[in-house]
């Protein structure tokens, strides 16, 4: 049942998603109400012959025209339809059972099996497609069962060899590995954790096999081979409509055209799927109406002196997925000017990655831009080219991941790994590439950079990898740096000297740094500015010392109180508040932080809180905070005795 339900709620999405998966469903029914039909009437019988009714054109009593025979092409495409489809459907059934078998069994087991049969496979693959189907079909007989059981073996090669490939490319996963080290079974790991992973690569491949098979059946069906008279399909309409082409063009026009409309139906609604299931698939989750994000006009655009490198304007991001919306960034207005460092603090799930991904406009597929701009050097990030936005991403601005590991190719060695930016951006010297890449490793003080060049990325310390990508991201000089918890996954001594490197770059390269983080001490000792976001919202933006020492936002106090030692001792992290941060699209409405806020409660519940979003207030020097009743704010010293207990 649920699976049933998954899989009705993934149609769904293809369906809303895609007009081209739109379109490919609709020929697809159509092809498959006639067959449907054909199943129980047909306007005369197909095998019928009149010969006084030969060569009839298309008329009202024959829509389709009639044959050589006088029987009705109409009837007879109709009937075609259970030819073509029961053996392209069987044949990719075969296919998906015999390929998928071998593709996963040799994938998982690997070793000289795999090996074995990868050579096989590659080999059969040799053999172009038709060739190899009519070799089968030539030793079983000419018949529609030959060719089904045919084309089968034929497509069970490339099953294999793509489920292979998906197998291996997920088996060293650490899901895997967790599954395998718990002890569960190998059939069990096939089925419950490596076959839902290949699931989306496999249904595409269904697909284009189906397609396949009704050209490769009429195919085989126009070199004689398929079904035999009296006996009809598509492929034996085209035969004939060959023969007779000058005299009665509609026998070939009208037994090609339901191959025509269901090869391109089927393709279609494959390539809704790939859409769906493809991250780097081309549909863009900007709404085409630019009025509906409230695009400035050019007369309106940042000027690119005010000292602000990035300015994020009424931002607001939406997620699609299997139940609705979920919004995750929420009107966000913010800048990064030239040279900073700025902390983006926030508990987890409050958008801070969402928020950095959409900087480098490198959001998810189902993500959708409900409002707002983002301006960097003056560009409209999201509506640049992606040529244009390709190329500053990396040159301008690049991005630095909590795991540098799964960032890293592990089959290329550091120097490659760097030197392929630089080649991608235009430096096509080696030797030159290959300098900068050692001056950066250098850059980064790892202590052995000649030798380190020649590292794969396992062969390195965790600290080491995360230097090296912070030196793959330094290659091009970037003007802003995003660095989503780098350091977390770090003991402390290798993050002390990770956050002095950051410091280092900014002295040296005079680079804008957004250091997004869960640990108040870093932001104390590395930032400049601090944003803090709560529930998708930035809900206060102030001068570092401005924050620790006189928070506006009683979020921000609640934060800032648990990291100063309240009660004689220091934390680092940040502080736990009382009660759980609300779920991502269930945010209260109001002032989100209201139900856990001591000032709300303090002012006896104040209405306001919950019935109106607060504006932001910006009488403070260089920061603001949004929340209803700032003016109230307590210094930190009043709420260390009035919030004591709320903070740990
Ligand atoms: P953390 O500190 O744990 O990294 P975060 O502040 O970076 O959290 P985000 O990763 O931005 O949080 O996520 C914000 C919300 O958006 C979360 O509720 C998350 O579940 C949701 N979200 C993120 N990516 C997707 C996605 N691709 N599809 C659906 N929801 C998503
Ligand atoms: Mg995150």
């Amino acid at each position: 049942m649920d699976n049933l339900t998954k899989n009705l709620s993934l149609s769904r999405k293809v369906l809303s998603n895609s007009k081209a998966a739109r379109i490919g469903l609709l020929l697809v029914s159509f092809v498959f109400l006639v067959f449907l039909v054909s199943l129980f009437w047909t306007p005369y019988d197909p095998t019928f012959m009149d010969l006084e009714k030969r060569f009839n054109s298309p008329s009202f009593q024959h829509p389709l025209g009639t044959d050589q025979f006088g029987r009705d092409i109409l009837s007879r495409v109709m009937v075609g339809s259970q030819v073509s489809l029961a053996v392209a459907c069987s044949a990719v059934f075969g296919a998906f059972f015999i390929g998928t078998s071998i593709g996963v069994l040799t994938g998982f087991i690997g070793g000289k099996l795999d090996l074995f049969m990868t050579r096989v496979v590659d080999v059969l693959l040799a053999i172009p497609a038709l060739i190899f189907a009519l070799g089968i079909v030539a030793i079983l007989g000419p018949s529609a069962k030959s060719v089904s059981v045919a084309l089968a073996i034929t497509y069970a090669r490339q099953f294999a060899r793509i489920t292979r490939s998906a197998v291996v490319s997920v088996k060293n996963k650490s899901y895997i590995e967790a599954s395998i080290g718990l002890g569960h079974k190998t059939m069990t790991i096939i089925y419950k954790d490596i076959m839902p992973s290949i699931f989306p690569v496999v249904i595409v491949q269904i697909t284009a096999a189906i397609a396949w098979g009704i050209l490769d059946e009429a195919s085989l069906g126009f070199l004689g081979l398929g079904v035999q008279p009296p006996d009809t399909s598509w492929g034996s309409l085209l035969i004939e409509g060959r023969q007779y082409a000058y005299q009665a063009w509609w026998i070939a026009f009208f037994g090609g055209l339901p191959v025509a409309l269901s090869v391109f139906g089927i393709n279609m609604l494959g390539d809704g799927l790939r859409d769906l299931v493809d991250p780097r698939s081309s549909r863009s989750y900007f709404p085409k109406d630019k009025k509906k994000r409230g695009k400035k006009s050019a007369t309106e655009s940042i000027s690119a002196d005010n000292g602000s490198l990035l300015e994020i304007e009424n931002f607001t991001v939406d997620f699609l997925s299997d139940s609705g919306k979920v919004r995750a960034v929420s009107n966000v207005t913010f800048t990064i000017k030239k040279g900073e460092i700025v902390g983006l603090v926030g508990e987890s799930a409050s958008g801070k990655s969402t928020l950095a991904m959409s900087m480098l406009r490198l959001l998810p597929p189902n993500a959708e831009v409900v409002s707002g701009n983002i301006r960097f050097q003056n560009l409209d990030v999201l509506e640049i080219e992606q040529e244009e936005m390709r190329q500053i991403r990396g040159n301008s601005m690049t991005y630095v991941t909590q795991d540098a590991l799964a960032a890293m190719n592990p089959m290329t060695r550091v120097e490659e790994q760097i030197t392929e930016i630089l080649k991608d951006h235009r430096v096509t010297d080696k030797k030159v590439a290959k300098d900068r890449a050692l001056e950066l490793l250098h850059l980064v003080r790892l202590k052995d950079p000649e030798r380190n060049l020649l590292n794969y990325p396992h062969e390195l310390s965790g600290g080491m990898q995360q230097r090296v990508i912070i030196a793959q991201s330094l290659a091009l000089k970037p003007e802003l740096l995003i660095a989503d918890e780098p350091t977390t996954a770090l003991d402390v001594s290798v993050q002390a000297g990770i956050l002095e490197l950051i410091k280092g770059i900014r002295k040296n390269y005079g680079t804008s740094i957004v250091f997004i983080t869960h640990d108040l001490a870093i932001v104390a000792e590395l930032c400049d500015r601090v944003a803090v976001m709560y529930a998708g919202s930035i809900v206060e933006v102030g001068d570092v010392k401005e924050i620790f020492t006189n928070p506006k936002h009683p979020y921000t106090q609640a934060l800032v109180g648990g990291l100063l030692p309240l009660r004689g001792e220091s934390k680092g992290k940040l502080g736990v508040l009382e009660g759980q941060p609300p779920r991502t699209g269930e945010w209260p409405s109001g002032c989100a932080f209201h139900p856990r806020c001591y000032l709300h409660e303090k002012l006896g519940k104040p209405d306001r809180c919950s019935s109106e979003k607060p504006a932001i207030q910006d009488d403070f020097q260089d920061g603001w905070a949004s929340c209803h009743f700032t003016e109230q704010r307590t210094r930190l010293e009043t709420l260390k005795s009035t919030q004591g207990k709320k903070l740990r």
